[in-house]
């Protein structure tokens, strides 16, 4: 057997350690002589199972009291309508920020709802940067705020909580989520599909206040309202319950190495490396606005687009496999996750090096 590594962007890396375990537990959870897929959801099994994964996340996003933990499905895709759904509470106007393809998506698909306001957007300059807070329009008598904390294909990420002038703040956190700490109290709704740095895809993480939840129409089906999952534990009907066993299993990862915080330092030292050498290249460039660069998405493209096909077939000779960048952009993407090792990095700039010295 051989690993490679897996730059994808998602479906994306999970730590071996978890895989491994999986695999021990996958005929006989813990005695039990049942696979976790084959479980009950309303058996005991797996109620200690869901239960211990709220109980960890909470743990370690501090997430107050007052805050419901929500595992639902649909991805951040389905939460794109289901945040309007539930949370304009009789509003009819709402406030994003456009940072990217993300945001344009959250931006679209919100406009079915309610009237959107276009508080910032770097489309203009092909979204390599941030709008300044200063020339920000917040309508304060709008429902919440929303903005895309990691812009996955563009390489964009907010390095601050934005100031949402009262509003609630709403941020898709998708790919960056449980990559460096962030003070939950200053959100009204966190959501993230689990497939980029949680887990494997098919669970959708939603962190929402209280007092945000249960003032919707009469129509909204109860699949899709947040106060009735809440009620029911997130089991309305049949969860992904699998896919919430390896969430679990990969936040038991996280406390192992000592939380969020000490995952975050792993990710400023990687991303600064591989930063570093497409800087000091002259053959690869990074075309993001240095304040905003991604720890999580590195986007980079070869000054010479003919040799791409040739970059990316000896990458995946030497198992770094999934570099090629997204489509709407092209060029090169290193999705760079928690689970994503040291070695993995390294293993990469150096064949970035030692390409640079054959072809630049
Ligand atoms: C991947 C991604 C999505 C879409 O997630 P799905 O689970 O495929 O719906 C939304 N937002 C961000 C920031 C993403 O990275």
């Amino acid at each position: 057997m051989k690993r490679i590594y897996n730059f994808s962007a998602g479906p994306s890396i999970l730590p071996e350690a978890v895989l491994k375990q999986a695999q021990e537990d996958m005929l006989d959870w813990q005695g039990t002589g049942m696979s976790v897929m084959e479980m009950s959801h309303r058996g005991k099994h797996f109620s200690a199972i869901a239960a211990e994964l709220e109980t960890d996340l909470r743990e370690l996003m501090g997430i107050p009291d007052n805050y419901k933990v929500l595992f639902m499905q649909g991805g951040a895709t389905g939460q794109f309508s289901f945040i309007p759904m539930n949370i304009l509470r009789g509003n009819t106007k709402a406030c994003y920020i456009n940072t990217g393809a993300w945001s344009t998506k959250a931006i679209k698909d919100a406009g079915r709802f309610c009237d959107v306001i276009v508080s910032a957007t770097s489309e203009q300059g092909g979204f390599k940067t941030i709008p300044d807070p200063s020339s920000w329009t917040i309508d304060t008598d709008a429902a919440y705020l929303h903005y895309t904390s990691n812009e996955t294909i563009h390489g964009v990420e907010f390095p601050y909580i934005p100031d949402s002038k009262g509003l609630p703040l709403v941020s898709d956190m998708s790919s960056n989520i449980l990559s460096r700490p962030v003070d939950v109290s200053q959100f009204g709704l966190i959501y993230a599909g689990t497939q980029k740095n949680m887990g494997p895809a098919g669970v959708t993480v939603v962190i929402v206040r209280d007092d945000l939840i249960g003032t919707v129409d009469k129509k909204l089906p109860d699949v899709f309202n947040y106060a009735v999952q809440d009620k029911d534990k997130s089991m309305l009907n049949t969860p992904a319950s699998y896919n919430w066993y390896l969430v679990g299993l990969v936040l038991k990862w996280l406390k192992s190495l000592g939380g969020i915080a000490a995952v975050e330092s792993k990710n400023i030292a990687k991303s600064a490396r591989l930063y570093q050498a497409i800087d000091q290249s002259s053959l690869f460039s990074n075309p993001v606005d240095p304040a905003f660069r991604s720890r999580m998405n590195v986007p980079f493209i070869l000054s010479n687009p003919d040799l791409d096909k040739t970059f990316l077939a000896e990458a995946e000779a030497k198992g770094l496999a999934e570099l090629k960048g997204h489509r709407s952009v092209g060029g090169m993407r290193a999705s760079i996750y928690n689970a994503m090792p040291d070695e993995g990095v390294d293993a990469l700039i150096d064949f970035m090096k030692t390409f640079e010295k054959t072809y630049g």
